[in-house]
């Protein structure tokens, strides 16, 4: 079933429309956190783009079913061969179950504070090894895959003839010795095969047995394993980071083709730009690593980066700053604001359609806050501009109908709102009268909505 909705796809290296496989449900999965640290808003950023689609699919009337999954196994750094969980357990000198459960729910408290929806399922690698080896095995029963020498599974790259088709990263032009993964070889038969399953060899923690031996699984294969066993026999969607496209996407799907016979699993690659934040990759290293945590220890709503990351189309690269935050957050204030005062104008329909266009050309979340900027300072009636607030609000998700911010008030301001709350709950409308004098005096105008008093 065709949804209206066209993204860019990678693969195709242009724009298609999104197609729901099963007539009721468009199928979608993102690759999810590494849960050795916390998400940056980088990674924020592109786990809010797997929430857009759903809310635009939503908005355009269709039904979207989104697994995410959590990688706490298996994850090999770029830097150096080992794993990240086991890393930072040295590091913390903790377990490394206790730390992946620590930042897992650390992740999940971030998306809700972005009013990022939740998936359906957040399946999760150490709890997928079974799906894996039995994926494992029927690889190598279809020659896709061998049992090295070391007692390590590889997938045989040769085996599969479209590899390449994401990244345009074709077997050819991999040379040997073309450090495009792990530096470590194995026992590989050809240079850009890569590990299905590892043989624990000095390992320790987080291994498990398996037919070839005690060992841990790669990161590719969790992916395909969980994508197919949750979603089915076709992924309409798959969403990810920009870096996720090489080689992480290219051997899943190798992987995962392979596994049904070269059909396509995936009938989309879609994968959002990265972030730099004040000019700059974010990196450890380097100490700019910004967390959401940082936003609201300055005082500034989540839900302004929320903002100022829809001010950006998510094939673009951005950058953000902190300046940027700030005035996201001040808009946001002020929308909120604004909608208190129009809510008080008489209700009425208004036509959306303009927004569902930008919406379904690729999600031109830009074009959209433009728009609703323009709307705010037109001469539109206040019962327009609320309707049409509220109802893109179900995709941008601002919380624009919350009151603002009781912690902008000072006490002088609060004592004074809640007598003249009580002043007029008790009907002393003269009391009331007077109060709000005294506030609109410090600079507060009070609005007595249907809802009560807001200001
Ligand atoms: P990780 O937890 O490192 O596995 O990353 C989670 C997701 O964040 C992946 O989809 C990455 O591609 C994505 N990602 C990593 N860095 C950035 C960045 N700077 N901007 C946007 N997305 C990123
Ligand atoms: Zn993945």
């Amino acid at each position: 079933m065709k949804t209206g909705l066209f993204l860019a796809d990678t693969k195709a290296r242009t724009l298609l429309e999104v197609e729901s496989s099963n007539e009721s449900s468009v199928r979608i999965y993102c690759c999810g956190p590494t849960v050795y640290r916390d998400a940056h808003v980088g990674n924020l950023r592109t786990f809010l783009l797997s929430d857009l689609i759903v809310r635009t699919l939503n908005f355009l009337g269709h039904s979207a079913t989104l697994v995410q999954n959590i990688t706490d196994v298996g994850h090999m750094s770029d830097d150096f061969e080992e794993d990240k969980m086991l890393a930072q357990s040295q590091l913390e000198r903790r377990d490394p179950f206790t730390i992946a459960r620590e930042y897992e729910e650390h992740f999940h408290t971030d998306l809700a504070r972005l009013n990022i929806s939740k998936a359906k399922r957040y399946p999760r690698a150490s709890e997928s090894i079974e799906l894996m080896q039995a994926l494992i095995e029927h690889l190598i029963e279809l020659k896709s895959a061998y049992v090295g020498e070391d007692g390590s599974v590889y997938f045989s790259a040769q085996s599969f003839p479209t590899y390449g088709a994401i990244s345009g990263n074709r077997l050819d032009d991999l040379k040997p010795g073309h450090r495009y993964e792990y530096t470590e070889d194995g026992a590989k038969r050809f240079h850009a095969d890569w590990a299905l399953w590892k043989a624990a060899g000095k390992r320790t923690e987080m291994i498990w047995p398996s037919p070839w031996g005690a060992g841990f699984p790669g990161w590719h294969i969790e992916c395909s394993a969980m994508s197919m066993h949750f979603l089915g026999e076709t992924v309409d969607l798959h969403v990810g980071g920009i870096d996720l496209r090489f080689p992480h996407h290219e051997n899943e799907r190798a992987q995962s083709n392979a596994s049904i016979h070269n059909r396509e699993l995936v009938s989309m690659w879609v994968h959002g730009e990265h972030l730099l934040f004040e000019g700059r990759k974010m990196s450890k290293s380097a100490g700019n690593v910004v967390l959401l945590n940082d936003l609201i220890n300055k005082g500034l709503d989540p839900l302004a980066l929320r903002l100022a990351l829809m001010e950006n189309r998510y094939r673009s690269q951005m950058d953000l700053t902190w300046s940027a935050l700030e005035a996201a957050n001040k808009t946001i204030l002020r929308w909120r604001r604004n909608i208190a005062q129009w809510a008080l104008a008489p209700r009425i329909e208004v036509d959306i359609s303009d927004f569902k266009v930008f919406l379904a050309n690729d999600l031109d979340t830009p074009k959209v806050i433009l728009q609703l900027r323009a709307l705010e300072k037109s001469e539109a009636t206040d019962s327009q501009k609320y309707a049409t607030f509220i109802a893109m609000d179900r995709v941008l998700a601002l919380d624009l109908q919350r009151r603002t911010q009781e912690e902008e008030l000072s006490t002088e301001a609060r004592e004074l709102l809640d007598a003249r709350e009580l002043a007029r709950a008790n009907k002393d409308f003269v009391m009331s009268d007077v109060l709000r004098e005294k506030l609109q005096a410090i600079g507060i105008d009070v609005l007595d909505t249907p809802d009560g008093q807001s200001w």
